[in-house]
């Protein structure tokens, strides 16, 4: 096959065109700030879309998890219930989704020594804001269907937790992998039985639903990230999205240096320097005016992706294990069977990562050889390599938080499931920027590589 001319990368948010009036207007009226009208319309527009019913289609509510199911048949009253939580809702601009992680474990009292459980297979930002305040990860594996927090290991590992420090884990942190919404019912009803907050890092999961409702709306904090692959940016931004205005303002109090009402300086807390620029905020603002069609463009891909996977045998793409399960699709990925032979599969692991670009994409620490006890089958990376070649650019799965030398000490509650999904598992270039032809051009090199 002929190489691709133009690099297609695994995701970057696109732009509308509208972003540059809003930070246009920032300028012209001078508000080159960490808040202003941009922040507040922002957070409006963020408001009002997380609250927002589904659209599409009516949800079924037939197949409601049994811990919710005294509402069954009646989508209605399902939406009614949930309405007075969802409209008191508030939403907080902040600088990253990692602030938010951070600003979510301290308005819960998150602090030195306790325990959080967080979801082991996801990004490090789930997480390492725990250890930012000296609290203690505790990892609990995922579930075969969506990828995400396995209710049942989360009871085990409550159970467990509770039985050997005498103490409950003080939250935990569900994980909205590569969009696809997790059981978070399930998950709440074991929370709720155990009284321990929610966290819902959505900040893959922006416009997931699960049963209509929007991802990050069923905890108490739900966690949103505008970086700049994730489904919308701000170039570099996220939110929180808090129960009330309460938690709201304790928030935005964390967020702005924790200031006293005096008239001089004064700090009875340690604060963060945590707010969204307004400037960033306008770009948000121009980027909320596309965020329907580049959910809709998102699923459209993966649409296609699965046509054409579902006629490749050894190779397995993931979609939503059920109707009520409705994925954003930030980021297609498909695993592969161990036995698949890949082209070049004999010669992989010979090269490291030598792009020094800092982030996601490049390294600042090289190292003299990629191998370690944890890491993707040789197929996997074969195929990484293969499409790199045609200027593809395709990742490996996020690596379980358990299985990182930095997370060596940390407990964790495992069954397998994620270190079996980050070996055998790749990400494929998704989002806006993507067109139907590189999806197919994509599908056809991964026939090649395999023939
Ligand atoms: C991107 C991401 C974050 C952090 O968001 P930033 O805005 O990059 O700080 C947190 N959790 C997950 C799962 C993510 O993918």
């Amino acid at each position: 096959m002929e190489k691709r001319e133009k690099r297609v990368i695994l995701c970057l948010a696109h732009m509308s065109g509208n972003e540059i009036r809003y930070v246009n207007e920032a300028f012209e009226t001078n508000w080159v700030v960490p808040l202003g009208p941009n922040v507040n319309a922002f957070e409006d527009e963020l408001h009002a879309f997380v609250i927002s019913k589904a659209n599409s289609k009516t949800v079924d509510t037939n197949n409601y998890p049994q811990c919710i199911n005294a509402h069954n048949n009646d989508p209605e009253a399902l939406w009614k219930d949930s309405f007075e939580e969802l409209h008191s809702k508030k939403i907080v601009a902040l600088s990253s989704g990692t602030a938010a992680v951070h600003l979510a474990l301290i308005a819960l009292g998150v602090g030195y020594g306790d325990e959080v459980i967080c979801q082991s297979f996801t990004f490090c930002a789930s997480s390492n804001p725990v250890t930012y305040l000296g609290a203690k990860p505790v990892f609990v594996d995922s579930e075969k269907d969506t990828w995400n927090m396995d209710p049942d290991l989360l009871r085990t590992a409550i159970e467990d937790r509770i039985k050997v420090t005498g103490k409950k884990p003080k939250a935990i942190i569900a994980v909205y992998l590569y969009g696809m919404p997790a059981k978070i019912k399930n998950i709440m009803a074991v929370a709720n039985e155990y009284d321990i907050p929610v966290i819902e890092d959505a900040a893959e999961g922006l416009g997931s639903r699960y049963y209509g409702q929007v991802c990050g709306t069923f905890g108490r904090f739900g966690v949103l990230s505008f970086n700049g692959n994730k489904m919308i940016t701000t170039s570099g931004g996220g939110a929180l999205i808090c129960p009330n205005e309460e938690m709201r303002n304790l928030v935005m109090f964390y967020a702005t240096q924790a200031r006293e009402g005096y008239p001089y300086y004064q700090h009875e807390k340690i604060g963060y320097n945590y707010r969204l620029s307004n400037i960033c905020a306008g770009i948000g603002r121009g980027q909320m005016t596309v965020l329907d069609e580049h959910i809709a463009w998102h699923k459209h891909l993966a649409q296609l992706y699965a046509n054409e996977f579902s006629k490749i045998e050894g190779i397995d793409f993931h979609s939503n294990p059920s109707e009520n399960i409705d994925s954003n699709y930030w980021l297609n990925t498909i695993t592969l069977s161990p036995e698949l032979h890949v082209s070049g599969q004999e010669n992989v692991y010979k090269s490291t990562v030598k792009t020094a670009v800092g982030g996601a994409a490049g390294v600042i620490h090289f190292v003299d050889q990629p191998h370690t006890d944890c890491e993707p089958n040789a197929n996997v990376e074969a195929l990484r390599v293969y499409l790199d070649k045609l200027n593809i650019e395709s990742r490996p799965l996020w690596k379980p938080m358990h299985k990182q030398p930095c997370y060596k000490d940390s407990k964790a509650y495992v069954n397998g499931v994620s270190e079996g999904l980050f070996k055998r598992g790749l990400c494929l270039p998704s989002g806006p920027l993507v067109t139907e032809d590189d999806a197919l051009y994509i599908t056809e090199a991964i026939k090649q590589a395999i023939r």
